[in-house]
Parts: C-alpha cells; structure tokens; sequence
C-alpha cells in the first residue's frame, strides 16, 4: 500500500505516508503477546520524523508573508533532522539556509546538510540552551544581524505539534484502524499504546493529541535519556541530571514550549548502551535501517512493557496495538563510534571460520 502510486509533484509530497511495520520477530524473542509495531519515519524523503514540520513550519510562514523567495534566509537551531528538513524544503522552494548545530551531531548530518545547499555553523554541546553561544543563541545573534534572516523556531512553533496531529497520528490511526484483526494477526483495531523520544516534544505532543482523541484510553509513553530534563516526576532526572549522553535528537537542557508534558501519560529514562542494543536487534532481527533514537524508544519500550504493572497487562493481552516511534534513519550515524563497533567486521560470528577456509584453500 505505498502511496507512490502516480506521479508527485515534487520531493515534499514524499514527506511522511511512511509504513507501520509489525516487529514479530523481536515481539517473540521478547515474549510479547500484544502487537508490537513500528512507525518507520526514515522512509520519509529527508530521512526522519522532522521531515514533517520542516514542511509545514515553511508552508505556515509563506501564508504569513514572512517568506520570500529569492530573498529570505531561514536560520534554524537544531540537532540536524529538522535542519535536513528545512534544506530539502528550502532547496525546493528557493531559500537560503543556516543551520546551527551542538558539535555533538554526527558529519553525516553536516555533509547532508551542506549536499542540499545549506549552511552549517557548529555550536559548543555543553553551552548551557540560554547562552550566546549555543546553537538557540547563535541562530539568534546571526539574524539580528541577517538581512531577511527568518527564524522558524521549532521550539515554540505551533506547527511543529500541529504538524504531528494532522500527519503522523492519523497515519498511525489509519493503518491501525484499516488493518482488520484476523486470526493468525488478532488487532484491537485501535493504538492502545504509543512511545516515542521527545527532543523539542513535538511529536510526542502531537501524536499523542490525535490519538487520545481517537482512543482517549491509549497510553503515551515518552522517552528521554538519562542527563535530560524532560522526564515527569522530576524525581527521575536528579540521579543523572547534566550527564553527557551520545544519541541524538532526544533530550534537552528545558523544557521547549511546544512539549506539552500533560499529553504524556508516564516517562521512561534510558541509557545510550541499551538504545545501541535496541539498534543492533532492530537491525539484525528486523531488518530497519534506523538510528540511534529509534533504540532509545524500543529499550524504553521493552522497559515499560517488562518492568512496570500497566505495561505488563499490555504485554499479555492477545490484539493490543502498542505503537513505537522510530525517528531517522543509519543513514546519519554510520561514523559515530557505536556504529562501527556494533559493525565491526572482527566481532561477526563467521569472521574466524571464513578466514580459516580462505587461509586453507590457498
Ligand atoms: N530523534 C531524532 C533523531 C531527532 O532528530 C528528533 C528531533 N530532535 C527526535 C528524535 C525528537 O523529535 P521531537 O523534536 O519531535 O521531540
């Protein structure tokens, strides 16, 4: 059911229409009865869930007037995704581009970047989210000074929730709700529950909007890694609180004003070694292509339904649809350590018996 099935226009019409994916495999290994399934944002034409707003925020600000092609430069701080987002569209539409990034994100995100024609200025990661020196403070001080420098603002624009309501939710409620329970696939016909990362919160605030007003029982689950502030109680971010941690796109050092933390019903907090392990089975089990956050979200995922009494109700009930967002793709990560680790070719299973039979056969 692909909707590529007659001629597009352009590349934004190949923004989202992305697939829920069944995860049985990894549902069996886990013991899962419940359905567990995968909304797969890398297949959208930029690559992540960010894909989504970048349209959408740029759409907004041309019927606003605030966008002139030819002349307006857009200015964005991000952590790439919607950075990656904002080029695409601005390659397409005629905008200059200036994307501010922590020092932390990957080059792939840069080379992207610099490939669809932006530019990248790189920020300190440990520059505090209200300094000048940070990717927020940098994208600021440059279009004060940038003739035509517009500032999207991912952090308090209510596109980017909007953007996740009208888009991803539905999309997770059609495929759910359009997929018939059958015996071999027994469905409640309805998302009973939802996980996903939270960077500046849009998609979790946003999906969960359209879902809880389509199963008001659904639970949302949010994820944020541990040196975040994200969580609710605040209780579970002290222990950790600052900490450095190595996936991206998730977690923040405040809370951005389009995540709104009532839509989220319960947080989890994880750790990068369980979402480098969540990637590997995601890879090797699945077959995805996803990044880094994609790990976080399953490992907090598998937590909840593990560790916590609601989630394992969920877990043991035949037919319930629990829906785990996966943001961006390997596409952008594949210099960063854990990547080459997890690939390095020493640590595969049949590395020693190849080289025996090569070394004997010569
Ligand atoms: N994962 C990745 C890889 C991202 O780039 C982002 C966006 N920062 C997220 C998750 C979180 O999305 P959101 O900003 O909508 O919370």
């Amino acid at each position: 059911m692909s909707s590529a099935t007659y001629i597009l226009d352009n590349a934004l019409d190949a923004i989202g229409h992305t697939p829920l994916i069944r995860l049985d495999n990894i549902a069996r290994q886990e013991g899962l009865k419940c359905n567990l399934l995968a909304k797969v944002e890398y297949m959208s034409a930029g690559g992540s869930v960010k894909d989504r707003i970048a349209k959408a925020m740029v759409a907004a600000a041309e019927q606003e007037g605030r966008l002139i092609p030819g002349k307006s430069v857009v200015i964005e701080a991000t952590s790439g995704n919607t950075g990656i987002g904002l080029a695409m569209v601005c390659a397409i539409k005629g905008y200059s581009v200036i994307i501010t990034m922590p020092e932390k994100m990957s080059l792939e995100k840069e080379a992207t970047l610099r490939a669809l024609g932006a530019e990248v200025v790189r920020t300190p990661t440990e520059a505090a989210w209200d300094s000048p020196d940070s990717n927020i403070g940098v994208a600021q001080r440059l279009q004060r000074e940038i003739p035509y420098g517009v500032i999207l603002d991912q952090y308090g624009n209510i596109n980017n929730p909007l953007a996740h309501e009208l888009t991803t939710g539905p999309e997770i409620i059609d495929a759910v709700v359009s997929t018939l329970s059958t015996p071999s696939k027994p469905s409640s016909e309805k998302v009973d529950v939802f996980i996903g990362g939270a960077g500046t919160g849009g998609t979790i605030t946003g999906v969960s909007r359209a879902i809880k007003a389509h199963n008001p029982k659904c639970v949302v689950v949010g994820i944020d890694p541990k040196g975040s502030i994200l969580a609710l109680p605040d209780s579970l971010n002290t222990a950790d609180q600052g900490a450095a941690y190595v996936v991206e796109g998730i977690g923040y050092d405040f809370i951005p004003q389009v995540l709104s933390r009532a839509d989220v019903d319960t947080w989890l907090k994880t750790s990068d070694e369980d979402a480098w392990t969540a990637v590997r089975s995601l890879m090797r089990s699945e077959g995805l292509l996803i990044g880094g956050s994609s790990g976080s979200a399953l490992s907090g995922t598998l937590t909840w339904l593990k560790t916590t009494k609601e989630g394992q109700a969920m877990a043991e009930t035949v037919g319930a649809n629990v829906v785990v967002l996966l943001p961006d793709g390997i596409r952008n990560y594949m210099s960063k350590h854990w990547f080459l680790e997890m690939t390095n070719a020493k640590a595969s299973p049949l590395s020693g018996v190849i080289s025996k039979i090569l070394e004997s056969s010569s």
